[in-house]
């Protein structure tokens, strides 16, 4: 056999490629829209789907917007207005993207509208990309904030299609993700519609307990008990260094009485520096805190900000996956584990704080 050639691959074909890291289903096409939309100071993010987002995604919001002129530029290739260098991203970023990838990408496997109007501004402008395809911006009757319509996810790449689950499969992942910003930003109003029936509403009152009223009914909000902590038991300010070998951490949030529990893992919420994530040893530090007080296979529910120094953990791990990595994780670990023991004990709900091993 002759050795082969080699060429570079096309615009096109690398773009489908790198959206399988980015755009795995519907519910990744939704985190990152509502990321935008957070990002974009918005106070109502509004997410609706179809059939499970496979067939339609909607995220509105009143944020900042995007000007007629940025338009083509915010759905362009590693285009961004959150970072400009690797220090910006090395001195800690607080914008939940930085990539620019997002809108490009989604853009590359679906039809996707971008629809905006600044704030203040008299008009706004809109436009379409078909499988990668960029049409002209046109001028469009919309309020203020952003609307991105996304349609027909992965029409022109049938092999990811094809994997894609049954509608309430891809809804179960669609409302973690919802469920997750809202219980993270009570201070937005975030609402979940699928086939235009209403999954929740939160208020956007500021109220961490409204939130989880709204997106998990009054047996659950009111089973939460406070969880506020930081080393020496005061309220620290900012996060330091620490002084010593342990870093300054702070934990805060609700975590549920032992007997208002689920079957599943999934309502231990976890935020660090306000980035949702999914990471076990958090999951494990706030069961190892109830001690034998839950039934096997049962989970209580939770959402927890952890804060640790940004110097501390890496988010830049994955865009997809929603992992972080501590420096010190078993102090983060000791630090939950006692936050939520500390709680459950002040209500008489276990025995003691003792931390195992
Ligand atoms: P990133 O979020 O990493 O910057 P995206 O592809 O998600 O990359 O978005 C590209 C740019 O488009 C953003 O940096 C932002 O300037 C703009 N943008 C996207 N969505 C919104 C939105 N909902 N409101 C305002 N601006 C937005
Ligand atoms: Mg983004």
């Amino acid at each position: 056999m002759e050795p082969p050639e080699i060429e570079r691959l096309d615009e096109r074909t690398i773009q489908q490629i790198a959206a399988g890291e980015v755009v795995e289903r519907p519910a990744s096409v939704v985190k990152e829209l509502v990321e935008n939309a957070l990002d974009a100071d918005a106070s109502r993010v509004a997410v609706a789907v179809e059939a499970g987002g496979t067939e339609g995604i909607r995220v509105r919001d009143d944020g900042v917007g995007i000007a007629a002129d940025q338009l083509e530029a915010a759905v362009a290739e590693h285009a961004t207005s959150k970072i400009g260098t690797i220090e910006d991203l090395d001195r800690g970023v607080s914008t939940l993207g930085f990539r620019g990838e997002a809108l490009y990408t989604i853009g590359g496997v679906s039809r996707m509208t971008v629809r905006s109007r600044p704030r203040g501004a008299e008009t706004g402008a809109e436009v379409t990309i078909e499988g990668g395809e960029v049409g002209e911006v046109r001028p469009a009757g919309t309020p203020e904030g952003t609307t991105v319509e996304v349609s027909d996810l992965f029409y022109n790449t049938p092999a990811r299609r094809k994997f894609l689950k049954r509608t309430a499969t891809e809804f179960d992942h669609v409302n973690t993700v919802v469920t997750g910003y809202a219980l993270a930003n009570p201070d937005v109003a975030v609402s979940l519609e699928h086939d235009g029936r209403e999954t929740f509403a939160t208020e956007g009152n500021g109220d961490l307990r409204s939130a989880v009223l709204a997106v998990y009914g009054r047996e659950v909000a009111e089973s939460m008990r406070k969880v506020r902590w930081t080393p020496d038991g005061t309220e620290v300010a900012g996060i330091g260094a620490g002084d010593g070998d342990e870093p300054v951490i702070r934990v805060s949030g609700l975590v549920s009485h032992p007997e208002t529990t689920r079957a599943s893992r999934e309502y231990l919420t976890t935020y660090v520096n306000g980035r949702y994530v999914t990471a076990n040893v958090l999951r494990e530090a706030v069961i190892d805190a109830y001690g034998g007080q839950i039934a096997p296979d049962r989970y209580p529910f939770a959402v927890l900000f952890v804060e640790v120094p940004p110097g501390d953990v890496d988010v830049n791990v994955h865009p997809r996956k929603l992992e972080v990595r501590f420096d010190r994780e078993p102090a983060v670990r000791r630090a939950v584990e006692t936050a939520t023991a500390e709680a459950l004990l002040e209500h008489g709900l276990i025995r003691s704080t003792a931390p195992r091993g």
